[in-house]
C-alpha cells in the first residue's frame, strides 16, 4: 500500500504540467459533457483521444493547441483509449491532416476501422438483448434511431500502429506502459508512467462518476455477451494495486486518492448487487421489471443504461451462485436459487474490498 498522503490539488497540477501533459477539454453533445483530451510534449508530439466528430469540438481542439503553441499539423502520435465516439470521433480527421500515426490496443483495430458496419451490428445485438430482457419492442425501436443518429459524432479510425496489452510505448521523454482494462467498453486501455506515478485511464475510472459498464458486442465479433461489469471489477482491481498518485480521467478531474475511490466503486456495486438480489428474491423478474423497481422512470429514457446495470450485477449473482435465469416465452427472468437472506449473500466483489489486508 502506497504510505503517501494524497497529493494537494495545486501539487497535482504542478507535477502534471511538470510531466509535459496538457489537458484539452473537448465539448460533446452527450450528458457526460466535456471529454478530456491529453497531449504530450513530448518527441512525438502526441494527442491522446481526439474529441467527437463535430465541427465545434474540432475549432476547439485547434484553439486549445494554438493556445499551447501547436497546431494540429504538429502532431505525431494520435493514441485511442477506447472505442466510444466521444473519444474517437477526431481521430481520423486529425491524423490525416497531421500526418500522425494512429495508436489503438490490437483488439480494438477491427472495430474501429469498420466503424459504421460494426456500431450497426452492435445495435443489433443490443435490440436483441433488449428484447429478451422485456424491453417492449417500441422502445427497443425508438433507441435504436436515437443511436443511429449519434453514430455521426463518431468516425471510423485507421490505426497504424497496433497496441499489444503490457508491452512498453516509448516517448523521448517517457515509457508508458500499455494496460487492456476492459470493463466500461472491452476496449477500455490504460497508460502507465512508472517513473512518475501517472496513469492516463480515460474512462477507465472517473472521480464524480461510476463508469458504466456498458454491455457491448464482443470485439472477436462472436456474438458472446461479455460479462462487463465482472470484467470490470477484475480491471480495477489491478488498478488498484497500482502506486499511482495521480490517475488522468477520460471527464471531469484527476483522481489522487484511486485507492479509496475504487474500494468506494466496490462497496456501491456490492450494494446495488444486493439491493437486486433481495428484488429477484421477492419474486422472479425481468432486467426490465429490476430495472422499473430500482429506477423507475429512468429505466425507460435510459433503458440500455440501466438493463446493462442491472445485468452486470445479476452476474455477479448468479457467478456466486445466488440467482439463476430462466427463459420463458423468449422472455429471461431472474429468480433466486435458495432462501438466502440478502444479508448473508457474502463479499460479491470476491476479495476486491480487502486490499487492507494484503497490505
Ligand atoms: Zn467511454
Amino acid at each position: 500500500m502506497s504510505a503517501h498522503a494524497p497529493l494537494t490539488e495545486e501539487e497535482t497540477w504542478r507535477r502534471i504540467t511538470e510531466a509535459g501533459i496538457q489537458t484539452l477539454r473537448i465539448p460533446t453533445p452527450f450528458a457526460v459533457g466535456r471529454v478530456n483530451c491529453y497531449l504530450l510534449e513530448d518527441d512525438p508530439l502526441t494527442l491522446i483521444d481526439a474529441g467527437p466528430n463535430s465541427g465545434k469540438a474540432l475549432d476547439e481542439l485547434e484553439q486549445q493547441l494554438e493556445a499551447l503553441g501547436h497546431r494540429i499539423e504538429d502532431l505525431e502520435l494520435v493514441i485511442l483509449t477506447h472505442q466510444h465516439i466521444d473519444h474517437l470521433g477526431l481521430v481520423d480527421i486529425v491524423a490525416r491532416r497531421s500526418g500522425a500515426e494512429v495508436a489503438a490496443i490490437d483488439v480494438v483495430v477491427p472495430f474501429v476501422g469498420r466503424f459504421g458496419e460494426d456500431s450497426e451490428l452492435e445495435d443489433e445485438q443490443a435490440a436483441e438483448l433488449m428484447l429478451a430482457h422485456g424491453i417492449p419492442e417500441d422502445m427497443v425501436g425508438v433507441l435504436a434511431t436515437v443511436s443511429r443518429s449519434f453514430r455521426a459524432w463518431g468516425s471510423k479510425v485507421t490505426v497504424t500502429r497496433p497496441l499489444r496489452d503490457g508491452e512498453t510505448l516509448k516517448l523521448a521523454g517517457r515509457s508508458l506502459e500499455v494496460q487492456l482494462r476492459p470493463g466500461h467498453s472491452p476496449s477500455d486501455t490504460c497508460f502507465w508512467d512508472a517513473e512518475r506515478g501517472i496513469l492516463i485511464a480515460a474512462d477507465h475510472l472517473i472521480k464524480h462518476i461510476s463508469s458504466n459498464p456498458l454491455i457491448s458486442r464482443a470485439l472477436d465479433g462472436s456474438g458472446e455477451r461479455r460479462q462487463a461489469l465482472v470484467e470490470y471489477i477484475e480491471s480495477l482491481k489491478l488498478t488498484r494495486e497500482l502506486p499511482a498518485e495521480i490517475i488522468l480521467a477520460g471527464h471531469g478531474e484527476p483522481v489522487t486518492d484511486h485507492v479509496a475511490l475504487i474500494d468506494e466503486r466496490f462497496a456501491l456495486h456490492q450494494r446495488r448487487a444486493e439491493k437486486i438480489y433481495r428484488l429477484i428474491a421477492e419474486e422472479s423478474r425481468s432486467g426490465y421489471e429490476v430495472a422499473q423497481a430500482l429506477w423507475g422512470n429512468v429505466a425507460v429514457t435510459q433503458a440500455f443504461l440501466t438493463l446493462s446495470e442491472v445485468i452486470g450485477h445479476v452476474d455477479l449473482l448468479i457467478n456466486a451462485g445466488h440467482v439463476r435465469e430462466r427463459e420463458e416465452d423468449s422472455l429471461v427472468r431472474f429468480e433466486a436459487t435458495a432462501a438466502t437472506p440478502p444479508e448473508e449473500l457474502g463479499d460479491l466483489i470476491s476479495g476486491g474490498n480487502r486490499g487492507e489486508e494484503k497490505g
